[in-house]
């Protein structure tokens, strides 16, 4: 109890995460019973508003999310009483007087940085000047945490001056996901797989990151950052870690993030060979997505550009139980469709009994976890097909499903934003499911390693058409060993 924090202050409230995740996913926690009664929530940005007219946007943006059930007016009541509204400069000490007369003698505040990370150290500092950042401020920061290690470390450095490390939290909303986390609770809450999460059964792992969209109006932003930064970085790793992760001794934010690490340490450097053997740089021209003609990213941009909208990795992890193991990444966008997935191939079985011609192939064991947009898990296993043939047994493959949405649908089942875990845990102040320093600058280091063996060998995004899956290099990468990207 004494943990809870007081006052939310959510800044970039006006802003497109704000509105379209971080109000919603509030309004549902307290929908739900999960917001402690004596929270308050400042909104805040530079725009001067009244409350009234920012609640009124809130609203509209909740509504939209909640379709199609629609508000609840008993709680929309609850939640308005709670939000306020506060024009400030968090930029600026003197800029941040009024926000300080809203957050009053609450001793917990926790502060939500939906703004843009060039704030980041500015505001930070605000805080401190202004006496906002008391000992037990809590401060919440978004990706992009920097460009590369060293802009992420000076990032880094700057906030750790004011908020210790237990106090600060990096928001990677993947690790909000509800699959995300089952994929620790299929891991380590059953026997069936660690015994055979290694080197010895395990083939290979495929991470992909599909989506259709172009980047439209975000390009100032994505032109600076590209693929590998924008999402190897952060969401892919951190998928690949809680794949590779040795088990921790228990869930403490501590225990899980040091073995995260572990995973981050052990990824074998980049050399400027693996630019061309390991790595694919890809950029899409016009093509069709979804039965729609859409244009190349350079039209999007307005001008040439050597930003990578597409990337696909060899990672090797090198340590006992995972030597040999490749782990194949690949992300972009304009891509056929919209998946997020991980696929654990398991080898196959060492002497197949069912050698007969008349028989089907015997497929080896795969692990699905899907996240987008179906969350989904889902084991091949090999299968007698029913009936009788000639000569034997017939197999097929089919999949063992544990698919989470049907399981738990139906009357008052919602599928919850990933960013309501991530906010109940912040105002719980449970680190467990937010990203330490080491690890953005591990992750850092390794995506550096990636993109310097691009520029050293001079490597160039190759084109594809928007609506594939990425330049002919991206199959080679991985039939170089004899695999094949499953789709
Ligand atoms: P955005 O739509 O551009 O919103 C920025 C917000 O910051 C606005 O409310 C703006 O309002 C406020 N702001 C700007 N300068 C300010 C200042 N000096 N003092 C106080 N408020 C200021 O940005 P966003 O898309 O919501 O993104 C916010 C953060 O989330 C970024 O770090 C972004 O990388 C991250 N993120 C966003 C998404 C997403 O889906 N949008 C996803 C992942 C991560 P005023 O102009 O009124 O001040």
């Amino acid at each position: 109890e004494t943990a809870l924090a007081d006052v939310l202050v959510l800044f970039g409230a006006t802003g497109d995460l704000a509105q379209r995740m971080l109000l919603p996913s509030l309004y549902f926690l307290d929908a739900d019973g999960l917001l402690p009664d004596r929270l308050r929530l400042v909104a805040t940005a530079r725009t001067e508003m009244t409350r009234e007219a920012f609640q009124e946007a809130a609203r509209k943006a909740i509504a939209a999310r909640a379709a199609p059930d629609g508000l609840d007016e008993k709680v929309w009541k609850r939640f308005a009483d709670r939000l306020d509204y506060v024009g400030a400069n968090a930029a600026d000490a003197e800029g941040l007087a009024p926000l300080k007369a809203a957050v009053g003698e609450a001793r917990r505040p926790i502060f939500y940085l939906a703004l843009s990370p060039s704030l980041y150290g500015r505001v930070c500092r605000a805080l401190e000047l202004s006496g906002l950042a008391g000992p037990e401020a809590r401060i919440v920061l978004e990706k992009p945490i920097g460009r590369d290690l060293e802009s992420s470390r000076a990032i880094n450095a700057t906030v750790g001056d004011v908020f210790s490390e237990d106090r600060i939290f990096r928001i990677d909303h993947y690790l909000g996901k509800e699959t995300v986390q089952n994929l620790m609770a299929l891991r380590f809450g059953n026997i069936f797989f660690e015994p055979l999460w290694n080197n010895q059964t395990i083939d290979h792992v495929q991470i992909t990151v599909a989506e259709t969209e172009g980047v439209g109006e975000r390009w100032p932003y994505y032109d600076e950052y590209g693929a590998l930064r924008d999402m190897v970085q952060n969401h892919m790793l951190q998928l690949l870690c809680l794949v590779a992760m040795e088990p921790p001794s228990d869930l403490q934010p501590d225990s899980v993030r040091t073995e995260k690490v572990k995973v981050l340490k052990s990824l074998r450097p980049f050399t400027r060979a693996d630019a061309a053997m390991n790595s694919v740089r890809g950029q899409y021209v016009a093509g069709v997505v979804g039965g729609q003609t859409v244009a190349s990213y350079e039209t999007e941009r307005g001008q040439a550009s050597d930003t990578d909208t597409f990337v696909a990795l060899r990672a090797d992890i090198a340590n006992w139980r995972w030597a040999g193991v490749p782990f194949f990444l690949r992300t972009g966008k304009r891509l056929p469709e919209r998946r997020t997935q991980i696929a654990i191939q398991f080898k196959s079985v060492p002497h197949s009994i069912f050698e007969d011609a008349a028989h089907a192939d015997l497929t080896p064991n795969r692990l699905v976890i899907d996240l987008q947009p179906d969350e989904d898990i889902e084991l091949l296993l090999m299968n007698k097909a029913p009936g009788l043939s000639q000569g034997g047994l017939r197999l097929q493959s089919l999949p063992l499903s544990l698919s989470l949405l049907h399981t738990y649908s139906g009357p008052g089942f919602r599928r919850r934003i990933a960013y309501e875990r991530l906010l109940l845990d912040v105002i719980c102040g449970s680190s467990t499911l937010f990203v330490r320093r080491d690890e953005v600058e591990r992750a850092w280091e390794w995506v550096d390693g990636v993109a310097s063996s691009w520029t050293d060998s001079r490597m160039a995004p190759k084109p594809y058409a928007a609506g594939s899956w990425g330049p002919a290099g991206a199959f080679a990468l991985i039939e170089r060993s004899g695999r094949a990207w499953y789709d």
